[in-house]
């Protein structure tokens, strides 16, 4: 048998000569962060930092066990509460990540003579989350409802049907089209997923998310989310009937064969949804600075795409330039490179992301400095005719 390392290098060798290697970056505060998911600053809010505090202080700084074991804490039951009344469920369940929310409902909920519609552009999570599940999985192109309807309206012999779908596309910044999404699944009796990482906090008159904003929260069966995003903490959860989370209890093997949350965690973001509800003004700000960013970036020639979320992708094309770029923005503006896997082939792009603390000085600067590095590096009329990269050569493709 070759020694592990050797047989590593190989595969890491083949990433590399196709540029796709990935590194930690250096762990820095960007001067303008333009490059995080914390959409409300509440990560660094005192009020949050505080609450994480003060439930280590009461609580310790593990949780010790599963919940179903010694892991159970006050804050994690106050937590689902707050978070089960934002999205206007019965219940809710706390999960240790997004991730883990995805990968423990889905198995848990359909399997092997099943059937999940799953939007192309969905995050990792879930599509792992079909995978371990074993129901046959069909993938609709992005935000193509009447694919989905045909591929329900075709379909045989199958028992349950699951529609799995973002919230908002986590890389290309859009909504699901959950107003028709919802009535595919009042038509063919489907459940309803959505995954609203993004949404949770920012969209919505109460910031409940991308259903509350599209008027569909009581079609959504299992509304997952997560609190490392727009909350500003960490950890994941799904909110849903009572049956729905007394189910995912008992099935759920990532809840089942997991320590429960770091009460740090749970208290950051029991006290950051508190901000949500107390503090609407952060969430208009939210959307202004994005309004305005998208609007500046225009300006200087991208090509922007509409919407109104805080995710604005600069698509570059190749996988190569778009590394290039982000080295010379990250530094200071947290600005970072997102290629394959991650996203489709030939559609690398800056993901840069938007927050209620900014101000019209830091978005300036931040705009001014990608203007300036396409203009340095000569790739500015590329991205301006919409062409991709050749990573190779630098050069324009078709
Ligand atoms: C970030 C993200 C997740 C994962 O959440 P974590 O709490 O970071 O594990 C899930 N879904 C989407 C769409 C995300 O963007």
């Amino acid at each position: 048998m070759p020694d592990i390392n050797v047989v590593l290098a190989g595969g890491l060798r083949d990433r590399q000569g196709l540029g796709l290697t990935r590194r930690l970056p250096t762990p820095t505060r960007a001067h303008v962060d333009l490059g995080s998911n914390d959409y409300l600053g509440l990560s660094a809010d005192p009020r949050v930092i505080d609450a994480a505090c003060k439930a280590t202080i009461a609580n310790g700084a593990g949780s010790t066990g599963s919940r179903l074991v010694s892991g159970n804490l006050d804050v994690h039951v106050e937590l689902e509460a707050a978070l089960a009344k934002l999205k206007q469920t019965e219940s809710a369940l706390l999960f240790n990540s997004g991730y883990q929310a995805a990968i423990g409902a889905i198995p848990a909920l359909v399997g092997p003579g099943d059937l999940i519609l799953s939007d192309e552009l969905n995050h990792a999570c879930l599509i792992d989350g079909c995978r371990m599940s074993k129901a046959a999985v069909k993938v609709y192109s992005h935000n193509n409802v009447d694919e989905a309807r045909a591929m329900l309206a075709g379909r045989r012999n199958v028992r349950r049907c699951l529609i799995v779908t973002d919230g908002v596309f986590s890389m290309d910044g859009d909504v699901a089209d959950l107003a028709s999404l919802a009535q595919l699944r009042d038509e063919f009796d489907a459940w309803l997923m959505v995954d609203d990482a993004h949404g949770t906090g920012v969209l919505g008159k109460a910031g409940a998310g991308t259903a509350e904003a599209a008027g569909v929260g009581s079609k959504v069966d299992i509304a997952m989310g997560t609190l490392s995003k727009a909350l500003g903490a960490s950890g994941g959860f799904i909110a849903g009937s009572q049956r729905l989370i007394e189910h995912l209890i008992n099935n759920s093997r990532s809840f089942v064969y997991s320590t429960g949350p770091a009460p740090a965690s749970s208290g950051a973001a029991l006290a950051a949804l508190k901000i949500v509800k107390d503090e609407p003004e952060r969430r208009i700000q939210l959307r202004n600075n994005a309004d305005y960013l998208r609007k500046s970036l225009r300006a200087i020639g991208l090509p922007i795409t509409n919407g109104s979320t805080p995710i604005i992708p600069v698509i570059i094309g190749g996988a190569e330039p778009v590394m290039k770029l982000a080295a010379e923005l990250q530094s200071q503006f947290g600005i970072v490179g997102i290629r394959p896997p991650t996203v489709p082939e030939g559609t690398s792009r800056l993901r840069v992301t938007v927050k209620a603390t900014h101000n019209e000085i830091d978005l300036d600067q931040a705009v001014d400095a990608i203007d300036d590095v396409l203009r340095r590096f000569g790739w500015r009329q590329y991205v301006l005719d919409g062409f991709g990269l050749d990573p190779e050569t630098d050069h324009a493709v078709a």
